[in-house]
């Protein structure tokens, strides 16, 4: 019998990336330092340049959600990851985090970037993430105001550290979410079931806490699961000469964990799974951007 060659086909996950300076996380927020942003060093887009090349190295597109702050300030950046063929998503304007804003002022914040974001880049912006994922049960409201202002899917409900008893939604996932406002795709980062809760394995610090082997291994068997990975990293992480800032001991020590060494874990992450833009991969999603709406659930 001849042999013949079979090409795996490997499942497409999704990559994100939240664009913001090093100096705007909400560990480090204090009413001074927001008022110096102006001020400090800019290091964002260098880093997210990095980033594109790492990807197009690996015939990769991703998803950047984009700080409409950032956006003003580095169009070019946004208008080339378009160009490059990633999706531009927002991450919002000034890196509020939704529970300290009143619904009015979440409402201006969404829509002022998703407006800079959608002029520089000359089509429609149709995704969204919270600073720190801070959309929770306290904070509903705002998916419906993310639908009134012209969101098609959200990225902010980040089921860490709950327990999976109960849960019909495990390992992240993707999901419709009904308002009176109507209905929006979720997209949740993946987390993994272990001692009935939801662990976080997503990226950001997870992601630089656990050796690569560790994650590779997380990762591997929620594919084999079935599970679509969502995965998320900032640029500021993969910048170990970022200059440190003052704050809670605990802060700094996530926020300045393992620095050096996600780039390489995110190169090898890249080899070993197939990632695309969200936009992309979920086809509903996809249906909603193409003017070909799809009801039901969400398939890939
Ligand atoms: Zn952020």
């Amino acid at each position: 019998m001849r042999s013949r060659e079979i090409t795996q086909v490997k499942p497409r996950h999704m990559m994100s990336f939240d664009v913001e300076e090093h100096f705007q996380v909400a560990a480090f927020w204090t009413a001074a330092r927001r008022r110096e942003w102006d001020q400090l060093t800019s290091r964002v887009e260098n880093n997210t340049r990095k980033i594109a090349d790492l990807l197009s190295e690996h015939s990769t597109k991703a998803t950047f959600f984009v700080l409409g702050w950032v956006a003003e300030r580095h169009p070019d950046l946004v208008k080339d990851l378009a160009q490059q063929g990633h999706e531009i998503a927002s991450h919002g304007y000034g890196h509020e985090l939704v529970h300290t804003q009143t619904r009015t002022q979440f409402r201006e914040d969404v829509r002022r970037s998703k407006q800079i974001l959608e002029d520089l880049i000359g089509r429609p912006v149709g995704g969204y993430r919270a600073p720190s994922f801070s959309i929770t049960s306290q904070t509903e409201w705002a998916i419906s105001v993310l639908i009134e202002e012209g969101y098609r899917y959200d990225s902010s409900i980040y089921n860490r550290f709950r327990s999976t008893q109960g849960s019909t939604v495990t390992g992240g996932g993707t999901y419709q979410l009904k308002t009176e406002a109507g209905t929006i795709w979720e997209v949740s980062p993946s987390t993994m079931s272990a001692c009935g809760l939801q662990l976080p394995v997503a990226g950001g610090g997870y992601f630089r806490l656990f050796p690569y082997a560790a994650s590779k291994m997380f990762l591997k068997n929620l594919e084999k699961q079935g599970s679509q990975l969502v995965m998320y990293l900032h640029p500021w992480e993969l910048d170990p000469a970022q200059p440190r800032m003052d704050g809670p001991l605990l802060s700094k020590v996530r926020h300045y964990l393992n620095l050096g060494k996600t780039e390489q874990r995110l190169t090898w992450l890249l080899r070993d799974f197939s990632f695309a833009p969200i936009n992309e991969v979920i086809r509903p999603i996809r249906g909603i951007f193409e003017g070909q709406e799809e009801c039901g659930h969400a398939v890939v």
